[in-house]
């Protein structure tokens, strides 16, 4: 949606496919990093975006064995906005798509559905879809495959891909909120427990973490026994848990973390989760997959007012993207081998470690973890120009 609201803006003709009929889909998490809010503000939206309903994180908090721990502070990211603002993702969609929308040549088409890859003997030339009228069949310059880590299009094109073996799962689920509960506590963590929780203003989108392929046991234990896990991590909530009545309640997501070695081929890019699924830690896969769309937008806007991008255009986007993915991604393997399946096995609760306590003693030192989440390796700005109807590109 970034990079269709980017190219429509500076003139290219855009469609953008979406196979389900609304953006209402509860998985996606909720965070708008500082660095994608700089994005909004230097497309002259960002005032827009903050009217709608959000919460601002100014700081990161968690407990650790029952001790309150500081984490990170953004009141010194390099960016306009010092804080992330939670909103769910429906609404952050819905927004993007009613500004793309103000471009006579954008068009979002919901309920369609891309099911194969058009192409000749030397390149992609389109997509074919399925929507509610019947097949659709749209040709084009270019190709984006931006559809998530279940990707059709990454799997139509057969671009090879590197895997990455993830020790964990998370059942999702909701609980209500009370005016006592802190706004800045993100996670807890206790003896064989991880417990995030994100605030929806009027309750809390919880994720519970699970050593992977643990579902079942849980299911099997009882909802009696998960409630229990719930209350040892999180005692504040132990008089709420009652409201998880039924297994329905609680999803599973699977995660996955992996990497295309080529997000192109002649005709078509792969961006976002498409071409690097990522896991949840630190909640950057949005704002990673914003700053693709950046970055693919600057590079690739001028050569399709004049056609279709050369190969070279292609490559150029991935050379700029690879290496912030790869150290998020390195980061987020590194919390997830070496804390979370730690954690997850132990029989005590821990104690804060040594630079968790130097971040709660040090405010100085938590702009870096603020810096590395919230703005991440090689922020993206906007560098294609807003062509207006009607004028000479
Ligand atoms: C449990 C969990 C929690 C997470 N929490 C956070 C968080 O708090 N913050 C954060 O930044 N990241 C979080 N992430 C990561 C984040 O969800 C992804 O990195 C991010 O959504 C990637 O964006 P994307 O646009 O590439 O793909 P997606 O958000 O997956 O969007 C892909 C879109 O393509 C559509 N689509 C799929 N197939 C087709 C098709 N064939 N035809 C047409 N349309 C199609 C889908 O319906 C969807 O709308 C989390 C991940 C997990 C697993």
């Amino acid at each position: 949606m970034v990079l269709g609201l980017l190219l429509a803006r500076a003139g290219v003709d855009v469609i953008v496919l979406e196979k389900h009929a609304d953006f209402l889909r509860d998985f996606r998490g909720d965070t708008v990093h500082p660095s994608t809010l700089q994005i909004l503000h230097e497309l002259g939206l960002l005032e827009e975006l903050l009217k709608r309903p959000h919460q601002e994180l100014k700081e990161l908090s968690g407990v650790i064995g029952g001790v309150p721990v500081r984490l990170a502070d953004f009141s010194h990211v390099p960016a306009q906005c010092k804080f992330i603002a939670l909103m769910p993702q429906w609404d952050f969609l819905d927004f993007l798509a009613a500004c793309a929308r103000r471009y006579p040549n954008f068009h979002l088409l919901m309920e369609a559905e891309v099911i194969g890859l058009l192409t000749d003997s030397a390149r992609v030339t389109g997509v074919q879809a399925k929507t509610p009228q019947g097949l659709l069949t749209v040709e084009a310059d270019l190709v984006v495959g931006a559809d998530g880590r279940h990707s059709t299009i990454r799997d139509q094109a057969q671009l090879p891909r590197k895997a990455f073996g993830v020790p964990i799962d998370v059942f999702w689920m909701r609980l209500s909120k009370k005016d006592s509960d802190s706004a800045t506590t993100l996670g807890r963590i206790a003896a064989g427990a991880i417990f995030v929780t994100l605030d929806r203003g009027d309750y809390w989108q919880c994720a519970f973490v699970i050593p992977k392929g643990s579902a079942e046991t849980a299911r099997q234990a009882g909802l009696e026994s998960f409630r229990k896990l719930i209350v040892r991590v999180a005692p504040e909530f132990a008089d709420r848990v009652a409201e998880l009545t039924d297994w329905d309640q609680i999803k599973l997501l699977t995660v996955a973390v992996d990497r295309l070695e080529k997000w192109w081929r002649p005709g078509l890019l792969c961006i976002g989760d498409c071409a690097h699924a990522m896991s949840p830690i630190a909640g950057v896969g949005i704002n990673l997959a914003v700053q693709d769309a950046v970055a693919a937008a600057n590079i690739l806007a001028a050569p399709l007012v004049n056609g279709a991008p050369s190969v070279a255009d292609l490559e150029r986007v991935q050379k700029r993207r690879a290496l912030p993915t790869y150290l998020t991604q390195k980061l987020q393997m590194i919390v997830q081998d070496r804390v979370m399946t730690r954690v997850l096995a132990l029989k005590r609760d821990p104690k804060p470690p040594f630079a968790v306590k130097l971040l709660n003693r040090y405010a100085f030192l938590r702009r870096i973890p603020a810096r590395i989440v919230g703005i991440g390796f090689r922020p993206e700005h906007v560098h294609t120009p807003e062509h207006l109807p009607g004028s000479p590109i």
